[in-house]
């Protein structure tokens, strides 16, 4: 067994990752989390990009435990706000994680945009770091319009606003299996999975 490093403390984000790699028969790989390690310093999101995000957490995951590490930066990028919130979507209403008050601020926003300029993805940017040094970086992308009301009670963030490309309901309306298949993370995740099927033969470092 290789131990991987999903550098997060949520449980949810940990079930996903095993759950893909589950279904894509991944053997090899036990997915521990930030709780399961030595703990370090948190890195800070500093980076203009979801991608450079990812890569200084996974760099510095790395590099603090010796384990093959993973990370993730995701937010929602707003075609009427020129893809803001972007890396800001945790603390678009001034408090970092302030979730309601993110949306209110969101919603106000595009109160006078039309139907047809309410177009907005969500991105996720999911990086793996070797010990050795080897880098791969992905992007995941889940495109929709904005709602003029939140609706739905499952997900976070965003959800109750978001609605995907081709569906009636929001993405807090989704039910949670239904979202990981489809979402920007589980997407990103999936792209990872040629490389975390070598990490689990051995064939890099
Ligand atoms: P982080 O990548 O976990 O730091 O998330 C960044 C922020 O983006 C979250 O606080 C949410 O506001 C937003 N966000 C990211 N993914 C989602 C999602 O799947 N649904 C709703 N909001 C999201």
């Amino acid at each position: 067994m290789t131990r991987l490093l999903l550098a997060t403390r949520n449980a949810k984000k940990l079930d996903e990752l095993r759950r893909i790699l589950g279904a894509a028969g991944v053997e090899g790989l036990d997915v521990v989390g930030l709780a399961d390690v030595t703990p370090f310093p948190e890195t800070p999101e500093t980076e203009p990009t979801f991608e450079g995000n990812a890569l200084a957490k996974a760099r510095d995951a790395a590099k603090a435990t010796g384990l093959s590490s993973v990370a993730d930066d995701s937010g929602l990028t707003v075609d009427a706000l020129n893809g803001m919130p972007g890396v800001l979507s945790a603390r678009w209403a001034g408090r970092h994680g302030d979730d309601p008050a993110n949306l209110e601020l969101v919603l106000g926003q595009l109160a006078d945009v039309p139907d047809e300029r309410r177009g907005a993805a969500f991105v996720c940017a999911a990086a793996l770091v070797t010990p050795a040094g080897a880098e791969t970086v992905v992007r995941g992308e889940w495109a929709g319009r904005l709602t003029r009301q939140p609706r739905g009670r499952n997900g976070f963030g965003y959800d109750p606003i978001f609605q995907p490309a081709g569906e009636h309901r929001t993405s807090a309306e989704l039910e949670p299996a239904e979202k990981d298949t489809l979402s920007h993370r589980g997407r990103a995740l999936r792209e990872l999975l040629p490389r975390l099927r070598e990490l689990a033969a051995g064939a890099i470092a």
